[in-house]
């Protein structure tokens, strides 16, 4: 077996062990005599493995009884709109925007309902993150925030304080990268292709007074008490991606849990930060109290290297590094399943191209 360094921004690498005994159980599951991808979603192995994945998580996130987790479809991105469909109740959305894929997420809420900007770091290419306040005459039903920008590298430290205003966020690209403390968030939305699993579910953490605002006017699909009054089964769900999921779940646990994973990611951010910080041969986008754990963005200063980097870097075995169309430039997307050697191969490539073109 030959697999490379996966630096993807998502689809992205999963662990090896969560192939195998996916592999595996594409053949046979457990002691079914069927796959796993061919069971009823109704059968009782099935909800098993769904039951199991809502579990986990919720031991994982330490996620009070009084959210449900839901399990929908459509990724980050329906939840763009799903999100204000079932939260606005007529009110108006705020939103921090730190990112495209925030400023998609107004974009998308403000085509049926009322929302305002509280704050945006566009003006310097969102390198930063912005600074933000309520408007004295507003009343928002919610405030809006991306807890990660995939795009440009930046992340929240710390939550923002929206006092009594629930607190929505899209974590698509760092949920449980580390611990949150779930209760000072409204709804976490987050889609699987990142740190959850392959690509094809969306999970949904919300509080349960916050599920009923518009419950029986939306279309049955677009309505969170669908999902949670049939946990999660009203139709068929993509039954291949949960279990994937609960398997990286697992995963997780047996790596030690949370605090385990984060100092780990920590420390794989720290290796390719280092050699951007050694000298000006690399530019991090990101300022450095902004700078993502997740997703590290750089360019070269002589950028006519870059294309020389990128295909010295793929025969080298590390792929995925060229960054979003949208910045170009370098991006090293660094989820939990990237073992720490590939960020020390990455940060030792990086070093060693560097003393070549000096
Ligand atoms: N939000 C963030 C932060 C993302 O990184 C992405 C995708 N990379 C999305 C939303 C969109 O997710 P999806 O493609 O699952 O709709």
């Amino acid at each position: 077996m030959t697999r490379i360094h996966n630096f993807s921004a998502g689809p992205a690498v999963l662990p090896v062990s969560v192939l195998q005994q996916t592999a595996k159980a594409v053949v046979e599951y457990q002691d079914t005599g069927l796959g796993v991808l061919e069971m009823s979603h109704r059968s009782q192995p099935f909800e098993d493995i769904l039951d199991s994945l809502q579990s986990r998580l919720r031991s994982l996130l330490d996620i009070p009884i009084d959210y449900t987790i839901l399990v929908c479809t459509g990724g980050a991105t329906q939840q763009f709109s799903v999100v204000p469909l079932n939260l606005l109740g007529g009110k108006t959305g705020g939103y921090i925007l730190s990112g495209s894929w925030s400023e998609k997420a107004e974009a998308e809420a403000r085509r049926f309902g009322n929302t305002v900007v509280l704050g945006s770091s566009k003006e310097n290419s969102f390198r930063s993150l912005p600074a933000w306040n309520i408007p004295e005459s507003s009343d928002l039903s919610y405030i809006h925030f991306t807890s990660n920008n995939t795009i440009y590298g930046t992340q929240f430290k710390a939550e923002p304080d929206t006092g009594d205003i629930p607190l929505v966020c899209d974590a698509s690209s760092d949920l449980l990268h580390r611990r949150i403390d779930v209760r000072k968030y409204g709804l976490i939305y987050a889609s699987t292709q990142k740190n959850l699993g392959p690509a094809g579910a969306t999970i949904v953490i919300v509080r349960n007074d916050l599920l009923e605002r518009e419950k029986g006017t939306l279309p049955i699909m677009l309505d969170y008490t669908t999902y949670s009054s049939t946990n999660s089964l009203y139709n068929t769900p993509p039954t291949g991606v949960i279990y994937m999921t609960e398997r990286v779940l697992a995963w997780i646990e047996e790596e030690g849990g949370l605090g385990v994973i984060a100092e780990r990611n920590q420390r794989k951010a720290e290796h390719v930060y280092r050699v951007i910080d050694d000298d000006d041969f690399y530019q991090g986008h990101a300022e450095r109290d902004a700078r993502s754990i997740m997703n590290v963005t750089f360019t070269l200063t002589n950028r006519e290297l870059e294309k020389q980097f990128l295909a010295e870097a793929e025969a080298r075995g590390m792929s995925g590094l060229k960054g979003h169309r949208s910045l170009g430039g370098m991006r090293a997307s660094m989820y939990n399943a990237l073992p720490e050697q590939a960020a020390q191969d990455l940060a030792e490539f990086m070093r060693d191209f560097r003393d070549r073109h000096v």
